[in-house]
């Protein structure tokens, strides 16, 4: 009789009964019930109960099973069946090779009986991927990051890769990790926004996808010392038409994660019927009137807290933009209106939390020159970026969307650390 190899075990139909099949996966609970042995089996395509019966395996196999750790690794061979009463399908075993015994006991129950704290699962991390609502947060991620790729594409966006080497940071400041380059300091990339800049003089449309560092001393659930984030920028759009983009993005991810990932979103609660409204824009004008009518006393200039955010998310509990930032709480490169004060710029906040930030940059060497000098940034630092600027440097405007801020979103987590497999922060290096 030949041998099948059952490759998805959501998949056993009829067909399967009474058909031999290898199968192999994690002992993920055992159970004997006098000369019968129940274990339960799971692979990364679902669950299948195994029987042994004492009579039809040799007894070697028999004691080496009685004493199976869960979670060792083994794989089997047997005929299924179908179990009329309790409604399932079944293996009764010919043959098990245990390919590794899990020590006992282990540092989380991967079944999800007992509940881990946030460090546990951290420490032990690949373990804790064993659990399908965790796993399912990776599995939006990995289709997340499918589905933004597929966006760019047809929208004609080319993907390049930037260093993450540099000399000087895009913003400078004190959040630069520094690091020895040979002979000279370099410091690890905050963002891509110079070199995604820059990129504007031969292609009009560029995404990138990648790590970034920032050295803050922030203890937040939002914030990480390396995370992912989804950039883009394009030529000769104004900032109304980047905020339009931004939300077919965050669309078209949320429409594809609602049709292909129902069984994640359903193991993590997650509803995203709710944020496929227009998104709300407000300006920054009107936030600090709708501030100070809710008795947070706010000044025209002032930046935007969290605690500020708070009260606001009262109001918008989904996806929203804030329009319109005075220039001086924005980085150098972002433009702004005609004989104004005020940004083209835009935050992308969901609730309290925010996503990204973008907006038009400005492409005039000489008024980006002064502003790089009004912001007490040292001009020597941007020589080879500048010169760019005189090479034919048509306007554009984009944004950085922190990819694991959005993820935590999408999946209902409550800290970007569930978010992200190693997650790097001031007490974490390691694993
Ligand atoms: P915040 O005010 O929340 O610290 P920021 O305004 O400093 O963020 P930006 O420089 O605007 O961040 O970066 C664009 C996006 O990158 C942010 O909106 C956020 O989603 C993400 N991001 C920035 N810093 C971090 C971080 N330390 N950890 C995780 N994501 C981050
Ligand atoms: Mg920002």
């Amino acid at each position: 009789m030949v041998n099948i190899y059952l490759e998805n075990l959501d998949e056993i139909d009829e067909s399967f009964y009474g058909k031999t099949v290898n199968v192999s996966g994690w002992i993920e609970d055992s159970r004997s019930i006098g000369s019968l042995m129940f274990l339960t089996l799971r692979n990364t395509t679902g669950k299948l109960q195994l029987i042994i019966k004492k009579n039809l395996v040799p007894e070697e196999l028999w004691n080496q099973v009685v004493h199976l750790t869960r979670q060792s690794v083994v794989d089997t061979n047997g005929t299924l069946a179908y179990n009329e009463k309790n409604n399932i399908v079944e293996l009764i075993i010919k043959q098990l090779t245990i390919l590794n015994s899990a020590e006992h006991p282990l540092p989380l129950d991967p079944t999800g009986r007992v509940d881990s704290g946030l460090d546990v699962i951290l420490d032990a991390r690949p373990l804790s991927l064993r659990k399908p609502e965790i796993q399912s947060i990776f599995k939006l991620r990995h289709n997340s990051l499918m589905y933004i790729r597929e966006f760019f594409i047809k929208n004609n966006f080319i993907e390049v890769n930037t260093p993450k080497i540099l000399s000087q940071g895009a913003e400078g400041g004190a959040t630069l990790f520094k690091t020895q380059y040979f002979d000279k300091p370099g410091f690890l990339a905050q963002s891509p926004q110079l070199y995604k800049e820059q990129l504007m003089l031969a292609f009009e449309r560029v995404y990138e996808i990648s790590h970034y560092f920032r050295a803050e001393k922030s203890n937040t659930t939002r914030h990480l010392n390396e995370f992912v984030s989804i950039d883009f920028e394009w030529s000769c759009k104004n900032n109304s038409e980047t905020m339009d983009l931004c939300e077919d993005l965050v669309k078209y991810l949320i429409n594809n994660l609602i049709k292909n990932n129902s069984k994640e979103l359903g193991l993590l609660n997650s509803d995203l019927n709710h944020h496929l409204d227009a998104f709300d824009r407000i300006t920054y004008e009107d936030v600090i009137n709708d501030l100070n009518s809710l008795d947070n006393k706010k000044n025209y200039g002032d930046d935007i807290t969290e605690h500020d955010l708070v009260i606001l998310s009262a109001k918008h509990k989904s996806f929203y933009f804030i329009t319109d930032w005075p220039s001086n709480i924005k980085p150098f490169y972002i433009s702004s209106y005609e004989d104004s004060e005020l940004s083209m710029s835009f935050d992308l906040q969901f609730s309290n939390i925010e996503l990204s930030s973008g907006g038009v940059r400005i492409h005039d060497v000489n008024k980006l020159k002064s502003n790089i000098e009004r912001s007490g940034l040292d001009i020597k630092n941007f020589e080879s970026h500048l010169q760019t600027f005189k090479w034919g440097m048509p306007p554009h405007s984009g944004l950085g969307l922190g990819f694991d801020r959005l993820i935590m979103v999408l999946a209902n987590r409550k800290n970007i650390r569930e978010a992200v497999l190693y997650p790097r922060d001031q007490d974490r290096l390691d694993p």
